[in-house]
């Protein structure tokens, strides 16, 4: 069928809304008509080229539609059903099978690798080659061809177009919180970096209770936001040491840091501000090789250093428990989201890039 999405040719390059081919789904694939997609990091990055992604792509990878058509072996959805799409996971691997599909020993095959598990490309334009399969979606577009495995069922009373980012961003955000670190009630936090994957997990951390809640960040606007998002303190770690500062707050450091941002001295700080025995999680993704330096001493009095994909998410289970407390308002995820039409992505990618939005959705 005839579709049109948004196709990167060259490194760094801008995104070209075309019209290009897109297969019919097979066995275990799900065609899903689009009403939004988030943009991540990770999908800009994929364009820059800073993550190995064959080109020409369409990327995307936080869609959320209508199920138009499935393949022959697909029992989980039908058509009309309303789904959101999330990272794809091979299903066989020891990972998977013990239930932590985020890591998949394939996880980097199967969401980059830009085709089916046979080989065969999902889409193509007057003979060429475009490639699909981006996090077993290609979202970006007008239409994506899932896979059983990465399409979530969700409830039909809420609005469809907010709810792509659940299957990638807000989950890491949340689920690092709820899933991975599981604080008790009154357990002190800090979250490292207030962009969307940061404030979902401020929204994660009201949500089991966290007291106090301390957001840190260079951007004083964004710390704005993260105290309306529930954060009870915040640090402008541009303007002052965020260690003296947690420490002033909490007397002997936080029960829970995250570091939502990929960067050496960061992580250094959120595990010197965790108390005896505190838990920094690591969400934040640094380009491959990159080293830290960590005082082995602070880590000595049963401090731990965790690292977290997509929130520890089983995503059948932990979307729809997000969808629950968001129609409950204790997940109000939807405040962080701008919409723009789908042919203005590179003006939402310079947004999101530039920190003028916290999550640009785009709708076909
Ligand atoms: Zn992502
Ligand atoms: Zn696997």
């Amino acid at each position: 069928m005839k579709i049109k999405a948004a196709v990167v040719r060259e490194k760094s390059g801008q995104f070209k809304m075309e019209e290009i081919e897109l297969d019919e789904p097979r066995g275990d694939e799900v065609l899903v008509r689009l009403k939004g997609c988030g943009i991540c990091h990770t999908d800009l990055v994929a364009r820059d080229q800073q993550q190995p992604a064959p080109l020409p792509a369409v990327f995307g990878h936080e869609g959320s539609g209508v199920v138009e058509k499935v393949g022959d072996r697909v029992s989980k959805v039908k058509p009309g059903d309303p789904v959101v799409l999330t990272y794809l996971s091979c299903g066989v691997c020891s990972s998977c099978k013990k239930g932590t599909p985020a890591y998949c020993s394939d996880f980097l095959k199967v969401n980059f690798s830009a085709e089916r598990s046979d080989g065969s490309p999902t889409m193509h334009k007057n003979g060429e080659t475009i490639h699909g399969v981006f996090f077993g979606q290609s979202s970006f577009a007008t239409h994506a061809l899932a896979m059983e495995r990465n399409v979530v069922k969700v409830r039909r009373d809420v609005p469809l177009e907010v709810l792509g980012p659940l299957g990638c961003g807000f989950q890491t955000g949340a689920g690092g919180v709820i899933n991975a670190l599981k604080p008790g009630p009154g357990s002190s936090i800090a979250v490292f970096g207030a962009g969307s994957v940061g404030m979902s997990a401020i929204l994660g951390a009201v949500v089991c209770g966290c007291t106090p809640i301390i957001a840190v960040d260079v951007k004083s606007n964004r710390l704005k936001i993260a105290q309306e998002f529930g954060a009870t303190h915040t640090i402008n770690s541009d303007q002052t040491d965020p260690i003296t500062e947690i420490k002033k707050i909490t007397g002997p450091g936080v029960n829970y840091s995250l570091e939502c941002v990929g960067i050496p001295k960061v992580l250094r700080q959120a595990v010197e501000a965790l108390a005896t025995t505190g838990v920094c999680g690591l969400i934040g993704v640094a380009p491959v090789g990159t080293e830290v330096t960590l005082d082995m001493h602070s880590i000595l009095n049963g401090r731990s250093v965790r690292g977290i994909v997509q929130g520890d998410s089983v995503p059948d289970i932990f979307i729809p428990q997000l969808i629950e407390l968001y129609k409950q308002g204790r997940f109000p995820f939807d405040r962080m989201i701008e919409f723009y039409p789908l042919d203005q992505i590179n003006q939402a990618a310079e947004d999101s890039e530039k920190g003028k939005v916290l999550k640009a959705v785009l709708r076909p």
